[in-house]
């Protein structure tokens, strides 16, 4: 045992420390499948790298009980090449102005994979609404929309949810906006609000549903020899929010059986499966999944090593790493979060054979309806949720085509893409057979870039 102990301090001493940076990480993974489209003007390339807007807000509120606290927020436009801005509004005390670029840059790629009118953006507030009441975390998402002024719009730059924001802080967004834009059609200025006003049948749970019809497609086609649809499939999930807990519920509906879940105070671990009403309603009831009776308390670390078919991460960024990516013991990983696996642990994993179904594609369900809910209010219209599902069906499985068969069109004419970096005169490493990460990137960038020739540089 201490020989163990001491062999992995030996292991991890050895290992070079990677950058968890989350706006280096997407440069790097942008750059590396950049190589791939040999043709790509390397100004085109500096141009997509970067982010079109960041700002920062500085604001106070005056708390329930008086005080007076200042906050500090983000929004970031990355691209507005194929469409307005859209993303998340992320509340969380490790919000960072480079997480904010990165998960804006992400949100241009996965619109481009998806096919969806829009590019990327994203916001977030340094905050512990865990911390807050009701009253004050109102306030800070008022107060943040009033800083933010005509930076946010319908047809510019749409919020939607993210960690720690709801459907109800949709509202407080749509509301604020509406108070400062009286006498028009404003609904469209933020997506996944409560269906009430202007929300979307089937938006709640697109995100998770959009990761299942990803996981089924990419199953029914083969990628994961001997397993061929969730059904009788063992699952984990890391993360039990909007994301990971209907992931739960969908996953099972399906037939698979989830044997570990997790939130930020721990995980459970159940072998012979985890009842999601169980599970839900003790989260409610004290805060957290761990100690739902009949189950075994792991650590977030140990549950992402509990032999499975399919992981799910579902919490946050930087979560499967180089220095744990070697003991993850999965057939399929379908990220549900954004920016969960890092470039050193993407290859330990293509290396071992492990898939994994990026976020850009795999979470891509919830701006996908978010898109949905944004032509029903600029129509005045409001579909069913069969009809929202529906297409999300043939969204998602198209999309899923798209980068599984890139994948293959890549690898199968390395040779030839070598030859043509040579002949553009880039001289470097030789290119290797490319993840699925890669190949979901190549064809975002090949759309965006297309679009951006097409419209020309302004003026
Ligand atoms: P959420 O706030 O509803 O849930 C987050 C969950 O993660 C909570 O259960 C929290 O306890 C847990 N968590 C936090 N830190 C953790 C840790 N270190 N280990 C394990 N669990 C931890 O947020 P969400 O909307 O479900 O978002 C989760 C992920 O999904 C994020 O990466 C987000 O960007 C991504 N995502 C969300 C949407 C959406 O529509 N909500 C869409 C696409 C992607």
């Amino acid at each position: 045992m201490r020989e163990k102990k001491r062999e992995r301090k030996k292991d991890e001493a050895a290992a070079p420390v990677e950058d968890l940076n989350p706006f280096r990480i997407a440069q790097r993974q942008f750059e590396s499948a950049a190589r791939y489209i040999p043709d790509l003007e390397p100004g085109l390339v500096e141009f997509l790298k970067r982010p079109r807007r960041v700002i920062s807000v500085e604001f106070p509120i005056e708390t329930e009980d008086g005080e007076v606290r200042t906050f500090v927020g983000y929004r970031c436009v990355h691209s507005r090449a194929r469409g307005p801005g859209k993303g998340g509004i992320r509340y969380h005390p490790d919000v960072t102005e480079d997480e904010v670029r990165a998960l804006a840059f992400w949100m241009t790629w996965k619109c481009a994979v998806l096919d969806v009118p829009y590019g990327g953006a994203k916001g977030g507030i340094i905050c512990n609404p865990k911390e807050m009441s009701k009253h004050d975390q109102r306030k800070l998402t008022r107060r943040f929309v009033a800083e933010l002024g005509d930076m946010i719009g319908p047809f510019t730059d749409i919020p939607a949810p993210d960690v720690n924001t709801n459907a109800e802080t949709m509202a407080w967004i749509y509301d604020t906006y509406e108070m400062m834009h009286k006498g028009r059609n404003n609904l469209g200025v933020v997506t996944g609000k409560p269906v009430e006003i202007g929300g979307s049948y089937g938006r709640k749970e697109a995100t998770s549903r959009g990761c299942l019809f990803c996981t089924q497609r990419a199953l029914a086609k083969g990628l994961v020899p001997g397993l061929n649809s969730v059904l009788g499939a063992t699952v984990v999930i890391q993360g039990y929010g909007n994301a990971g807990a209907i992931a739960h519920a969908l996953y099972a509906a399906e037939g698979a059986k989830i044997v570990a879940v997790s939130d930020s105070r721990g995980g459970i671990h159940k072998p012979d499966g985890i009842d999601h009403a169980a599970a839900v309603e003790h989260k409610r009831a004290t805060g957290s999944v761990v100690g739902l009776p009949g189950s075994k308390k792991v650590s977030n670390e140990e549950l992402l090593k509990i032999p499975c078919d399919i992981l799910i991460p579902a919490a946050l960024e930087n979560q499967i790493r180089g220095d744990n990516a070697a003991g993850i013991q999965t057939r399929l990983i379908a990220e549900a979060a954004n920016g969960p696996t890092t470039p050193t642990a993407d290859k330990i994993l293509f290396d071992r054979g492990i898939p994994v179904l990026p976020d850009i594609l795999a979470n891509a369900g919830g701006v996908t309806v978010s898109y949905y809910e944004w032509v029903q209010n600029n129509e005045y219209e409001q579909w069913g949720e069969d009809d929202v599902n529906l297409k999300l069906h043939v969204k998602m499985e198209r999309a899923t085509d798209a980068v599984l068969a890139k994948q293959q069109e890549i690898n199968g004419s390395l040779e030839t893409l070598q030859a043509e970096r040579t002949r553009f005169g880039h001289a470097d490493e030789p290119l290797e057979p490319v993840d699925l990460r890669t190949s979901a990137y190549v064809l975002a960038i090949e759309r965006v870039s297309r679009v951006t020739l097409e419209r020309g540089i302004w003026p």
